[in-house]
C-alpha cells in the first residue's frame, strides 16, 4: 500500500509540491488571489469571455429555461436541443460536416484517441502533447510511438517502422506549454502517404489564430484534410466542455465508440449556452483575436527588452524557462508579491529540467499592464537565477523515439 505521507514528502523534496490557490470573484485580467489583487497572467480565458455580460446572461437564461443538469448521458436521456444547436454552430464555424460535444477536452482526447487507435495499431504522438492526449494513448489498446517535438522526419521514421499499422497521428495545434505551432502541412502529407488519420487538438488555437479565430487547422487551410479537430469550450470560449469536429460518418462512429461520451453525463445546459454566446461574440467581434495577437507581440517585445527569451513561442503562450523546479516556484512567488500572477509550471507538465513561468496574455490586458508585468517577472527570474543564463534549449522528454513510449512516462 502506498505510504501517502512519504509520497507527499518526496514530492516536496523534489520541488514539485502543488497546492490550490483561491480566486474570489469572476475571472478577468485582474483578480483577487488568496485575498490580494493581482494581474492575472496564467489564464486561458484568452478573449476575456468567461465573465462577459452576454455570456453570463446566456448561461443564466439557460438555467431558467432548461435547468442546470442534463441528468444522463447523451445516449440515454441527456441529449437536449441546446447541445445540438451548439454542435451545428461549431461545425459551421470550423467548416466541418459534423460536431460532437464532450464533457471536457480531457474526455474528448481520451475518447477520440481510444476510438481511433485500436489493438494491433500504432498511434503517433508529439512528445510535448498535452497530458490528456498522453492518457488517451494509454487508454487506447494501440501501441504509442512518441516522436520528437514537431519533427516530421522522426515521425516518418516511426510510420515506416510501424509497417502499415499506423492508425492515427495526434498533435496539439498550438503547444500548451511552449506556444509554438505544429507543422500541420507536413503531418497531413505524411498521414496521406502512410494511410493514417490525423487528429489536431485546438485547445489553444481556437479563438486565438487563423481566420476569425478558427484555429491552426483553418490557418493552414487543412479543414478537409484533418480527420478530427478537438477543442475545448473552457479556454477562449469562456465556458466548460469540449467538441470534436469531423465528418458525419466519423461523428456517428464516435457516438458509437467513444467511451468518455457514452459513459458520462451530457454537458449542463448553462455551460452549453454560455459557450454558444461566446462563439457568437467571437464571430461578431473578430477584433478580439487581433487584440490578443497584438498583446502577445507587446508582451514578447517587453520580455525581450528585459532580457528574457520566450523560446520558440509564436503565440499568446510565452514560456520563460527557469530550469529547476524550486527556482521556478521561487520566481513565481516573488512576482506574486509584486502583484503579478503567472504560475510556475513543473514536471510532469513539462519535461524535467524545463520548469518555467508560463505567461499567457489575454485580449483584455492593456499594453501598459503587460510592460509593467514583464519588468516584475524579469526581476523575479533574475533574482532566483542571477549568475545563470536562462536555460535556452528544452531537454527532450524521456519517452521519445520508442514504441509504447508512454508505458513508463510520468
Ligand atoms: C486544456 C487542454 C485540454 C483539456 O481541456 P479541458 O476542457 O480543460 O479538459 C486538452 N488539450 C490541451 C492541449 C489543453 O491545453
Amino acid at each position: 500500500m502506498t505510504d501517502i505521507a512519504a509520497q507527499l514528502e518526496q514530492i516536496r523534496d523534489r520541488g514539485l509540491y502543488r497546492r490550490l490557490r483561491m480566486i474570489s470573484g469572476p475571472q478577468g485580467p485582474r483578480v483577487l488571489l488568496d485575498g490580494d489583487p493581482v494581474l492575472l497572467l496564467c489564464s486561458n480565458n484568452y478573449l476575456g469571455l468567461a465573465d462577459h455580460p452576454r455570456v453570463r446572461e446566456a448561461a443564466a437564461d439557460a438555467a431558467m429555461r432548461w435547468g442546470v443538469g442534463a441528468g444522463a448521458s447523451r445516449l440515454v436521456s441527456g441529449n437536449m436541443t441546446v447541445h445540438r444547436r451548439l454542435e451545428e454552430q461549431l461545425a459551421e464555424f470550423k467548416g466541418s460536416g459534423a460536431c460532437v460535444l464532450f464533457g471536457s477536452g480531457y474526455l474528448a482526447n481520451a475518447g477520440v484517441i481510444s476510438s481511433l487507435a485500436r489493438a494491433g495499431e500504432v498511434v503517433f504522438s508529439d512528445e510535448l502533447n498535452h497530458a490528456s492526449i498522453v492518457d488517451g494513448c494509454r487508454l487506447a489498446r494501440a501501441e504509442t510511438f512518441v516522436y520528437d517535438h514537431c519533427d516530421p522526419d522522426h515521425l516518418e521514421w516511426g510510420l515506416r517502422e510501424a509497417g502499415g499499422r499506423g492508425a492515427l497521428i495526434v498533435t496539439d495545434g498550438v503547444f500548451s506549454m511552449d506556444g509554438d505551432i505544429a507543422p500541420l502541412e507536413e503531418i497531413v502529407e505524411l498521414a496521406q502517404r502512410y494511410d493514417a488519420r490525423v487528429m489536431v487538438d485546438e485547445a489553444h488555437s481556437t479563438g486565438t489564430m487563423g481566420p476569425g479565430g478558427r484555429g491552426a487547422v483553418a490557418d493552414a487551410g487543412l479543414e478537409d484534410e484533418v480527420d478530427v479537430v478537438v477543442g475545448t469550450l473552457g479556454k477562449s470560449l469562456g465556458s466548460y466542455g469540449a467538441y470534436a469536429c469531423c465528418d458525419k460518418r466519423m461523428a456517428k462512429y464516435l457516438v458509437n465508440t467513444a467511451r468518455t461520451l457514452i459513459f458520462s453525463t451530457a454537458l449542463p445546459p448553462p455551460a452549453v449556452a454560455g459557450a454558444m454566446a461566446a462563439l457568437e461574440l467571437l464571430v461578431e467581434q473578430p477584433g478580439r483575436v487581433d487584440k490578443l495577437a497584438r498583446n502577445a507581440e507587446a508582451m514578447r517585445d517587453a520580455l525581450s527588452a528585459e532580457g528574457l527569451d520566450a523560446g520558440i513561442s509564436e503565440t499568446q503562450i510565452l514560456p520563460v524557462v527557469v530550469g529547476d523546479p524550486h527556482a521556478a516556484m521561487d520566481a513565481c512567488e516573488r512576482a506574486l508579491r509584486q502583484g503579478v500572477f503567472c504560475q510556475a509550471i513543473r514536471p510532469p507538465t513539462v519535461p524535467d529540467g524545463s520548469s518555467r513561468l508560463r505567461i499567457t496574455v489575454m485580449a483584455s490586458h492593456t499594453p501598459s499592464e503587460l510592460r509593467w508585468a514583464a519588468g516584475v517577472i524579469a526581476r523575479a527570474v533574475h533574482e532566483v537565477a542571477p549568475q545563470r543564463e536562462q536555460v535556452p534549449a528544452r531537454p527532450a522528454a524521456a519517452s521519445s523515439g520508442v514504441f509504447d513510449g508512454y508505458a513508463e512516462a510520468a
